[in-house]
């Protein structure tokens, strides 16, 4: 297995999906001086839609001792809601007298946080468990728990296919975690999956696991309610709820007080954040005729109004909701950055249309022109893509390509599409594309958006951008890295400066994926 570790705990397992394919095929196209462990880096610190389409990306708990008489280990894979989902069950362990461990041998209790989008990352889950087979028999008093969306996906059947997982717990029930640690001590095999309509654990506080003291993340709902038909999430994240917004704004507070300078808020789709204090159900929320809501473009006010020095970033952006008083939202804060994750997953309507996404391509390239008028060009924007969905002709694939011409994305996620058991698409259609088309087109697209990303890097060069400092440059201690508002990664010398201060920074030069320059005040 080749695994790297980072300072941040990222960890990459070779487990052969298509975001390997794609990495190795921007390698190889874009001719790019960098190595593996930068692009997934660089790709693992931007949040996305399809969470779990991150197969690879794998964190771990970080060494905690605040004297408690247990050890926790939790590795997390895919999206970042599952990240911070691992902050969550880490405050509700610490309570019961668990600290975590960056050492699977040291550990009292291992949870695996997982994934569920991509067969391989379940596979990977599976070789994780026959890994810990081997410590379970040094130390047989060694609990072990399935999380997140396997667990939400397979339920009573993993405890069957899998004699060493002690507890399975769906995404909505790590409150129960208690309980169901004690009935795993008593030598009772233990399953929570029940999905709720409410639960946002907006009273518990995370404990930040793999921090850079500088960037936070924080889940604003849970859920989603769009049943793309490629999808698995809706099956097992359940459906979308929206967190009460003065628990939002304290948490965000209270990280720009322990000294954080971004926060991002998180959700499946969170234009479609929906809050009231009568219901916070999305689906109930509408028909009940609740006296006040707080909408997203209410929820960013609030936020960036904590302190003009604290950066708001939201992932992930929904076509069809994205309103302009979001934009103009955005426009009217400065410390609201200029960037739109913005999944199109194809250019062509009827495409569009047999994936669910609900909204066309007129509609999509209308979305966009409404960012460049109110945020302007610099506006960041990325994409996900899906090459190959079932049917797709080679004239449909061509209609991605000119969407792309179009729109000159700075940034994309490009997969080709597999098929996920229990999905509308894997009941209602064929997956009929062959494997190398499916291969050839998504090397177009990838092709098509290394020339964009280049192309908008070279837009920046010779403007001045004011970065946030997130710590070194992963290539020398003698340069640091941080982002511009359009969430671009800019390295420049230390100097006497400081992670989580704020820079201009001239920008000299850039490939595709960095921007070089110095520091002017
Ligand atoms: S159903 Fe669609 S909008 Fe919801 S998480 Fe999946 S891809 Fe995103």
């Amino acid at each position: 297995m080749l695994q790297h570790n980072n300072s941040s705990g990222i960890r990459l397992t070779n487990c052969h999906s298509f975001r390997e394919f794609s990495i190795f095929a921007l390698l190889f196209i874009a001719g790019l001086n960098y190595t593996m462990k930068n692009l997934i880096q660089e790709i693992d610190l931007l949040p996305q839609e399809q969470p779990a389409e991150e197969s690879c990306a794998v964190k771990v708990s970080a060494e905690q001792n605040t004297g408690k008489a247990r050890k926790l280990y939790i590795e997390s894979y895919g999206c970042q809601m599952n990240f911070s989902d691992s902050e969550i069950v880490s405050s509700i362990m610490q309570k019961e007298g668990f600290d975590t461990t960056s050492q699977a041998e040291h550990a009292d209790i291992i949870f695996l946080n997982t994934c569920s989008i991509r067969e391989k990352a379940e596979q990977t889950v599976r070789n994780r468990l026959t890994h810990f087979n081997g410590l379970k028999k040094q130390k047989p008093e060694l609990m072990v728990g399935i999380l997140g969306c396997m667990a939400e996906r397979l339920k009573e059947k993993l405890l069957e296919e899998e004699k060493i997982v002690d507890l399975v717990v769906g995404p909505d029930a790590y409150r129960d975690l208690p309980k169901l640690i004690s009935s795993a001590d008593e030598g009772q095999k233990a399953v929570n999956v029940f999905l709720s309509r409410e639960e946002t654990y907006a009273d518990i506080s995370p404990v930040r696991l793999n921090s850079n003291g500088v960037t936070a993340f924080i889940s604003i709902m849970r859920g989603c309610d769009n049943m793309c038909s490629f999808c698995v999430v809706p099956f097992t994240r359940g459906r979308e709820r929206s967190r009460d917004p003065h628990s939002i704004v304290a948490e965000a507070r209270q990280l720009f007080e322990q000294g954080f300078r971004e926060v991002t808020l998180l959700g499946q789709n969170v234009d479609s954040y929906k809050w009231s204090a009568e219901e916070n159900n999305k689906a109930k929320l509408e028909k009940a005729g609740v006296s006040e809501i707080v909408n997203f473009a209410h929820l960013l006010q609030m936020v960036a109004e904590i302190s003009p020095d604290l950066r708001v970033r939201f992932s992930t952006s929904h076509p069809k909701d994205i309103t302009d008083e979001v934009l103009h939202t955005m426009a009217r804060y400065e410390n609201i950055c200029k960037y739109i994750h913005l999944p199109a997953q194809s250019g062509n309507s009827r495409v569009l249309s047999i994936m669910n996404r609900t909204y066309d391509r007129d509609w999509y390239l209308g979305r966009v022109a409404a960012i460049r008028s109110i945020l302007g060009e610099e506006c960041g924007i990325s994409s996900d893509f899906i090459a190959g969905f079932c049917t797709e002709t080679e004239e449909e694939h061509k209609d991605t390509l000119s969407l792309m011409d179009l729109v000159k994305y700075d940034f994309s996620y490009m997969f080709f599409y597999s098929e996920r058991p229990g999905t509308l698409a894997a009941k209602k259609f064929e997956d009929d594309i062959p494997l190398e088309v499916k291969k050839r087109r998504l090397s177009e697209i990838i092709q098509k958006q290394q020339h964009y990303a280049l192309e908008r890097n070279k837009l920046d060069v010779g403007k001045v951008h004011k970065v946030l400092i997130e710590g070194f440059s992963r290539k020398s201690d003698e340069q640091l890295q941080g982002r511009n508002t359009a969430n671009k990664v800019i390295i420049f010398d230390k100097g006497n400066l400081q992670k989580g201060q704020y820079v201009n920074v001239l920008v000299t030069g850039c490939t595709g994926a960095t921007l070089f320059g110095e520091v002017v005040d």
